[in-house]
């Protein structure tokens, strides 16, 4: 695991560059830009609500580990079925995790194919030892810590396919949250939505409320509300788009 570390270090170093300029180009600046974008990405282009106010585009609020994916060529790893986009992806430990392992996996396939979350938007969520799209990992602290981009206190994606939940905040959530009144359960379903969100294409995040309401998944719920009513798990129907 250590070598698939410093791997991953050197990567992040030596495409550094290339991954900011990645990432600008995908911070589009308007609706015409992210439908051209779309319709290159997107084979069998699934139906796009238009972002509402308050989904700006802002610039990045994270840098990407590195790694060889971009979103260009997100779409030669699609699989469609039937209609539905299916997303294959694997379940990994890093480090010394203290949550169980086989409930984590179970709890993660739960989350991915409940009907109330990115299903709506039209993809199917399939576990496999192999060949995955993405991986979804269950990380110590101090492995995030060391992952470029990420911090041993939250969970974090990154650019070269790994979604990352951080252990501790898996079985506790946050301060925010348990201030809150999140159910863990919930916090856990949050936390594996708002991950999977940042690699389907939801690169930044979402800022506020600008009436009230639930919380977006793609707000940073782990920290506050930011002006929103209540923490919510799951994508609103405005954030039901996808790049993959
Ligand atoms: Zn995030």
């Amino acid at each position: 695991m250590k070598s698939v570390k410093s791997l991953l270090l050197i990567v992040a170093t030596t495409v550094a560059l290339a991954s900011v300029a990645t990432v600008k180009a995908l911070n589009f600046g308007a609706d015409t830009e992210k439908d051209e974008l779309l319709k290159q990405l997107t084979s069998e282009p699934i139906s796009i609500p238009t972002p509402t106010d308050f989904e700006r585009w802002p610039e990045p609020v994270y840098v990407y580990s590195g790694g060889t994916n971009t979103a260009s060529t997100a779409d030669a790893t699609g699989h469609m079925v039937d209609g539905v986009k299916v997303i294959y992806y694997k379940t990994l430990v890093w480090g010394d995790v203290v949550a169980d392992f086989s409930d984590f996996k179970a709890k993660v396939a739960e989350t991915l194919n409940d009907s109330r979350g990115w299903v709506r938007a039209g993809l199917k969520f399939v576990e496999v030892s192999s060949g995955q799209d993405v991986n979804v990992i269950l990380s110590d602290p101090a492995s995030l810590g060391i992952t470029a981009g990420c911090s041993s206190e939250l969970s974090c994606t990154t650019w070269a396919n790994q979604v990352i939940i951080n252990d501790v905040r898996w079985r506790e959530g946050t301060d925010a949250s348990r201030a809150g009144g999140m159910s863990a359960r919930d916090y856990q379903h949050m936390v594996v939505n708002h991950e999977m969100g940042h690699w389907l294409g939801h690169y930044s995040h979402i800022e506020g409320c600008d009436a009230g309401g639930p919380a977006p998944i793609m707000l940073q719920q782990s920290t506050g509300l930011r002006g929103c009513d209540s923490f919510n798990a799951w994508p609103l129907d405005f954030e039901l788009w996808t790049l993959r």
